[in-house]
């Protein structure tokens, strides 16, 4: 007997609208004192009238498309529910039977996975308004609400249960961070509570075969409202091993609970149970018209902009960029269109180059992706690690495109080595100077004058007597060391090749 886990999604991203999904308040929270972005009808007042925010409509039908959904011709809002300080109507608005999107998918590579490639059917997607927040006193004896959240505008997506792993959740939802963070409809923050993620999850028992062995859905548990995705990987974790020990013991789950992931202890806990969809009673929201989509629907498909895994394989394809760093530099919109821009000014450099390399099995420059090679390696180690450290963002910093292809073309024709270069891209990230300036100005440059090597070499050489004796008497790995002594009192300018081998000539005389 082998038990599989089953788990499905429920996805709440926060909309980036200026105001709030039925009103005019500011959907902003940051920066603004609590119960300050409120107005009569985001706190409830009878007799009040919401108005459909129109930009939170076109959001929601842009990633219901980025997630291959059928848009709704027509879609409505609905009440639904329930009584708790941090809805003051005592229901919200959200959308029943007909949401803005649903029959979608999202194909995924999942590297290293038990499963390589995943298909994840996308249920729906609807709208909805999101509820107040509760702050909960120390010792319980009051808790305070700020209705600045009160509703701001939400874009709820639900999954089918088509995953198989918790590795696999957590790659769709980054994923799902990733596209909505393309489209611009969200900065899709979990940790600041943009993008929240229930779990639902049941076990499946097949024979030794590989059949499956009674039903194919069990009764699942949801784990409630994760804000991060280690959680969410965790708390999926220990329930696959709880539920598997409720099996092995032939006990298992007999209705379907709730749980909360309790980070500090790292366990799931059971909240109340499961309230049938039954108890929220339903039903259309009176004061809203219903929405007319077919228009949007056709608007925001010429606005569809080029979402992540295609961005990836263009990489591939037209820079000649490896699978992993591909996936690397579009992980950040920014960075990547960097990269695109870096490119435009390497392609003119490129042309202007006597002869190229040919073509590889795929059809890829071979040029291109030297400098494809050359490109990930100083962006992603280099670059990243120096802004990481002095931390600014690349949407900031201040070395332009222009400036970065020149310092990889510097590289490229072995003006600079490493050691330099990476002097010279810290001094680029301080004042956005150009790099040819930068090595002249420092002495950067790399000694490629056997001339003045030679003396430097014959410094060494006679600095370290012991080494070359040894080196001459058969200790070559020493051969190494005196080439780092090379570099060193050249203060890293020397082109190493040929420090190499003038050190090898020298060494044999
Ligand atoms: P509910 O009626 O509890 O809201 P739904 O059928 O609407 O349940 O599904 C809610 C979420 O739970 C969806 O993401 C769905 O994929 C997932 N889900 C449904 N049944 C199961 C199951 N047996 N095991 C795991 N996840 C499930
Ligand atoms: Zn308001
Ligand atoms: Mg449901």
């Amino acid at each position: 007997m082998t038990f599989e886990p089953v788990i499905g999604l429920e996805i709440h991203i926060q909309l980036k609208t200026k105001t709030k999904m039925f009103c005019a308040c500011s959907a902003h929270e940051t920066g603004v004192s609590p119960n300050t972005n409120v107005c009569p009808i985001c706190l409830g007042n009878p007799g009040v009238l919401p108005v459909v925010n129109e930009a939170a409509v076109r959001y929601g039908v842009l990633l219901g498309l980025a997630l291959n959904c059928e848009i709704a011709d027509y879609s409505k809002f609905d009440r639904k529910n329930y009584f708790y300080p941090d809805l003051p109507k005592a229901y919200q608005i959200s959308q029943f039977d007909l949401p803005i999107a649903k029959n979608g998918f999202l194909e995924l590579d999942v590297p290293g996975g038990a499963r390589e490639h995943i298909h994840i059917g996308i249920t729906r997607a609807h709208l909805e308004e999101d509820a107040a927040k509760s702050f909960h006193m120390a010792g319980g004896t009051s808790t305070l609400v700020d209705f600045n959240r009160g509703g701001t505008p939400l874009i709820e997506v639900v999954t089918e249960p088509d995953f198989g792993s918790s590795r696999e959740a957590k790659v769709f939802l980054q994923e799902l961070r990733l596209i909505a963070r393309y489209l611009g409809i969200s900065d899709a923050d979990m940790e600041k509570g943009h993008l929240r993620c229930d779990a639902n999850i049941s076990m499946r028992e097949f024979d030794k075969d590989g059949n499956l062995v009674g039903l194919r859905f069990n009764p699942k548990t949801e784990i409630k409202n994760m804000n991060s995705f280690r959680h969410v990987e965790k708390a999926l974790e220990y329930e696959i091993d709880r539920q598997t020990r409720l099996w092995e013991a032939g006990t298992p789950p007999l209705t379907s609970t709730t749980r909360g992931w309790n980070e500090a202890k790292g366990v799931t806990e059971e909240q109340r149970s499961k309230e049938e969809s039954a108890d929220y009673r339903y039903f259309p929201e009176p004061d809203i018209p219903p929405l007319a989509l077919k228009q949007i629907a056709d608007e925001m498909r010429s606005k569809l902009p080029e979402l992540p895994a295609a961005r990836r394989i263009r990489f591939q394809e037209e820079y000649g960029f490896k699978t992993m760093d591909a996936r690397a530099l579009c992980d950040d919109p920014a960075l990547a269109d960097f990269v695109e821009k870096v490119f435009s000014e390497l392609d003119s450099w490129m042309r202007a180059l006597p002869e190229m390399d040919g073509l590889d099995e795929n059809g890829i420059d071979l040029e291109r992706k030297k400098l494809a090679r050359l490109v990930a390696g100083w962006l992603l180690s280099k670059l990243a690690g120096l802004l990481a450290e002095n931390s600014i963002d690349v949407r900031v910093m201040k070395i332009t495109p222009e400036n970065f292809a020149e310092f990889i073309t510097l590289i490229a024709t072995r003006k600079l080595n490493a050691t330099a270069g990476l002097k010279v891209l810290s001094v680029m990230i301080q004042d956005g100077n150009d790099p040819t300036r930068i090595m002249e100005d420092g002495g950067l440059g790399q000694v490629d004058d056997a001339g003045k090597l030679a003396e430097i070499v014959s410094r060494v050489v006679e600095e370290y007597p012991a080494e070359v004796a040894r080196y001459r008497a058969g200790e070559e790995q020493l051969l190494k060391y005196l080439i780092g002594m090379v570099m060193k009192a050249s203060e890293g300018t020397a082109d190493p090749a040929l420090a190499k081998n003038l050190l090898i000539v020298k060494l044999r005389g």
